[in-house]
């Protein structure tokens, strides 16, 4: 199944470059495989993908020590201070940061281990009571405040559009987000590069490609839907 899966969202990302004139290579596949066992993760690896998201820092190192070296794992989920050293050197990117005290904390862990960790700014661009991420308001602001740590290094921006039925209603966050994206480039930080646009999810994938969206984060719509259990 999941490599009908795999294949389906592969058409469904080249139509949407294609709809809005963008080359495929633009665009990056991010599996999401939080509660999945490593056996799937296993078989999508085998289909040729590489990069990999996790929401929590326990189950990615397990799964990290588990899987083949060449992944690329993304952390994607609201990450704790206290755990950011688990992760700094492990990870290819950190989706999540939306606070000067994580990136602070990031930042240090970097200095240790001599090495500058690349992070996005993450953006509650609909203003949501339930969501994590800055204000659009507060992240220009928050932007040049963490471009001055040396060791961290803010790639671009991440939003998690509201839980809609109708991609469609995603599309003006999708668009706020991207203008967002082209004030701070035009602001010419230093140490600041927008080149990411991390959004779009199995609901509105294809909707945020058509807006820009550079790495869209995919779970259900390749593992199928996910399973909690005591929760
Ligand atoms: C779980 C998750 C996803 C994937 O969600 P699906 O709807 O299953 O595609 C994407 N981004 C984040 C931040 C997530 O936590």
């Amino acid at each position: 199944m999941i490599k009908e899966n795999l294949a389906a969202v592969e058409q469904n990302m080249k139509a949407a470059c294609e709809r809005a004139g963008r080359s495929r290579e633009e665009v990056t596949l991010i599996a999401v495989s939080k509660t999945k066992p490593v056996s799937m993760l296993k078989e999508v690896y085998d289909t040729g993908i590489r990069t990999f998201g996790e929401n929590k820092v326990q189950e990615m190192c397990q799964k990290m020590d588990e899987l083949p070296e060449d992944i690329s794992w993304h952390m994607i989920g609201h990450l704790q201070r206290n755990k950011v050293k688990y992760i700094v050197g492990r990870v290819a990117l950190i989706h999540s940061v939306d606070t000067y005290r994580l990136a602070e904390e990031i930042n240090i862990q970097a200095k240790k281990k001599n090495i500058t960790v690349p992070i996005l700014v993450e953006v509650n661009i609909a203003g949501e009571e339930s969501k994590f991420g800055t204000s659009a308001e507060d992240a220009m602001l928050l932007v040049e405040e963490i471009a001055r740590l040396e060791n961290v290094r803010i790639e671009g921006l991440m939003t998690i559009a509201p839980n809609v039925s109708d991609a469609e209603d995603n599309r003006l966050y999708f668009r706020k987000i991207k203008q967002l994206s082209v004030d701070i480039t035009n602001k010419n930080i230093h140490n600041v590069s927008m080149k990411i646009l991390s959004m779009g999810m199995t609901g509105d994938y294809m909707v945020a490609i058509e807006e820009g969206a550079t790495m869209v984060r995919v779970g259900t719509g390749i593992f199928g839907e996910r399973i909690y259990q005591n929760s």
